[in-house]
């Protein structure tokens, strides 16, 4: 079994560093960080209901 098993989300942006597929899903989903520059971020969890786009 691998522990450190992550998943790069395809195709994503780091909003810090610009660099392409860099971005990773931490094991429990609930994070997804840069390998690149060690940005961090929580993952939204309740979508927005207003779509005003
Ligand atoms: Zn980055």
């Amino acid at each position: 079994m691998d522990k450190n098993l992550v998943r790069f989300i395809a195709g994503a942006i780091c909003p810090s560093c610009k660099e392409k597929d860099k971005i990773a899903l931490s094991a429990d989903d609930q994070e997804i960080y840069c390998i690149s520059c060690g940005f961090k971020e929580t993952k939204p969890q309740d979508p927005p209901r207003n779509n005003n786009n």
